[in-house]
């Protein structure tokens, strides 16, 4: 693993951390931008795949742990497909996320991480999806209460938002499972 010389000590520890979270070829990366040339939501990212690279060979913690990408990043794996020196940028992205969580420091901006928690509390409790349930309290965390609201009476009417939904069977072994990857993680997400 090769740190650029120019960076702080806290710079290269913060880059030995991110290289050894994501299991990443980081110092690989030919800056040749094809991850981010393929990436469908580099339009709009504050941060684009080459650059996450980049700013995690400069050992750059508060810009990458604080930025809206790692989240809005919808794990496609193109980059990663694309990528001709095999840098696994999602892996990258997923290991920023764990990184970012732990060090408090999420994006406020986005909402990206409110409903991943939802929905998998929903996972654990119900062992299933029950979208008007996962809606309800996503709108009520983030109070964007009146948003998409127009698509609601069409989602009912097609049966895609159905009013109630029953649990599966199984739950200590979900439970066992969320353990588990817990403990995989050192008993920290
Ligand atoms: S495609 Fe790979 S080598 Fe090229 S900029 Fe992206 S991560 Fe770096
Ligand atoms: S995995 Fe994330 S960063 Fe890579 S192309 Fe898909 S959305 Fe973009």
């Amino acid at each position: 693993m090769n740190a650029p010389l120019a960076m702080t000590d806290q710079g290269r520890g913060f880059f030995a951390e991110v290289s050894q979270e994501s299991q990443g070829n980081l110092s690989a990366c030919l800056q040749c931008k094809k991850c981010t040339s393929g990436c469908p939501v580099a339009g709009w990212a504050d941060i684009k795949p080459h650059e996450l690279v980049r700013l995690s060979q400069f050992g750059c913690k508060d810009e990458l742990l604080g930025s809206r990408m790692i989240w809005e990043c919808t794990s496609c794996q193109t980059c990663t497909t694309r990528c001709p020196q095999q840098v696994d940028i999602a892996s990258l992205n997923d290991a920023l996320r764990r990184m970012s969580r732990r060090a408090s420091q999420v994006n406020s901006k986005t909402t990206v991480p409110a409903f991943n928690d939802i929905f998998l509390r929903t996972v654990r409790k119900r062992g299933r999806m029950f979208e008007a349930g996962l809606m309800a309290s996503f709108k009520l965390r983030t109070m964007q209460l009146f948003s998409d609201m127009g698509k609601l009476p069409m989602m009912l009417w097609k049966g895609k938002m159905p009013l109630w939904s029953g649990k599966v069977k199984g739950r200590k072994e979900r439970e066992a499972l969320f353990r588990r990857v817990r403990d995989m993680d050192g008993g920290r997400s």
